[in-house]
């Protein structure tokens, strides 16, 4: 048998959720079964256990986008019990059963194998946000960009994708600025390697002509909007933005004058269908490029008894930091 946060949709469309224990006959088809140790909360799951957010399509549903813990049983060549794994996307959580249980069955294709120096309470610390701020930063360096080459900017910097990405950008050299809403949490990005604080009102403003002074050489973009517009139009000739978010809505007012007058690119980019060689990779490099102990004082614990009364809470923005659920609490 095996614990589940089960959810279920009452014709007001209002999601319930109680922990249940299973036999493992209610698992869903696939090669491998994972022993689930943690898990995490993310906006899509506040979604998920709400209303569901359009994006489940079967009921009883089990949420959690994101899992780390220990290969069970596996028919696939690739891995073996004892492996201790890890999951983003694929839509698991979503269409197919996720987390917030002490069990998973899914294709051995979605799960990457964690190096040795990431267990997977950190797996579940750095989660979809952290593996996506390593994506980002890989797209900058892929683009030739070294700390030699400038400043780099971080939008959204206090959110979850945010603060990995000042961590990891600090830790390999680069001069980081964070742009914040939230000047309180000034401290806390400095101590996360910051080396310039932003107000965000600096980049709110919608910028008054096609191109303003150069000034980065990179950016790492969360937010979009205005302030993705104002940042692009400050990219110095040949530069790059990696852009993940638009956590201040999809639309953009830019200009195509950076592109063709200053040769800059941007790098659109996506965890959730990310093939597994790059995703091998961002999980390699976290191991060695995130300092793992900074992230420590970003984390609370959550067991799966506490998940419905978060789920409204991170959807307000009321969540600081990283929740990891500890599945068998
Ligand atoms: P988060 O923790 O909520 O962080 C977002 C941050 O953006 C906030 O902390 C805030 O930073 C800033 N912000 C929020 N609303 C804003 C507004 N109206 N105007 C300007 N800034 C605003 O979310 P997250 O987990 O880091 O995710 C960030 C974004 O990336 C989201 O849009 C998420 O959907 C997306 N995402 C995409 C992928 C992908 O595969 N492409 C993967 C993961 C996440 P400050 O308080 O510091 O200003």
């Amino acid at each position: 048998t095996f614990r589940a946060l089960v959810l279920t949709q009452g014709a007001d469309r209002k999601v319930s959720g109680a922990v249940e224990t299973l036999t493992e006959d209610r698992l869903p088809a696939g090669d491998v079964t994972v022993a689930i140790d943690y898990s995490t909360l993310n906006y899509k799951d506040g979604l998920v256990l709400t209303t569901g957010g359009g994006l489940v399509k079967t009921w009883p549903h089990v949420g959690g986008i994101d899992f780390a813990g220990t290969v069970e049983t596996s028919e696939s060549p690739a891995l073996k019990p004892g492996d201790k794994v890890v999951l983003n996307g694929y839509r698991v959580g979503e269409l197919h059963w996720g987390g917030y249980a002490s069990k998973a069955r899914v294709k051995g294709d979605w799960l990457v194998k964690l190096p040795a120096a990431i267990s997977p309470r950190h797996a579940m610390a750095i989660g979809t946000a952290g593996y996506t701020s390593m994506l980002c930063v890989m797209a900058l360096e892929k683009h030739g960009i070294t700390p030699a080459s400038g400043e780099i900017l971080v939008t959204g910097a206090a959110g979850g994708v945010g603060s990995v990405a000042v961590a990891i950008l600090a830790k390999l050299g680069y001069a980081v600025v964070a742009a914040t809403g939230r000047p309180q949490e000034g401290e806390y990005l400095k101590a996360l390697g910051a080396t310039t604080i932003m107000d965000r009102k600096e980049l709110t403003e919608a910028p008054d002509r096609p191109l303003l002074s150069e000034r980065f050489a990179g950016i790492v973009d969360t937010v979009s909007g205005v302030m993705f517009a104002k940042a692009l139009a400050q990219l110095k000739y040949g530069g790059a933005a990696a852009v993940c978010g638009l956590a201040a809505g999809p639309a953009f007012p830019g200009s195509i004058l950076p592109f063709i007058l200053r040769g800059v690119s941007v790098y659109g980019i996506d965890s959730v269908m990310l093939p597994k060689a790059p995703r091998e990779e961002a999980w390699r490099r976290l191991g060695s490029d995130l300092p793992l102990d900074r992230l420590d004082s970003t984390v609370s614990e959550a067991g799966l008894g506490d998940l419905m009364a978060l789920a409204p809470k991170i959807l307000k923005g009321e969540i600081r930091g990283r929740v990891v659920v500890d599945v068998n609490k």
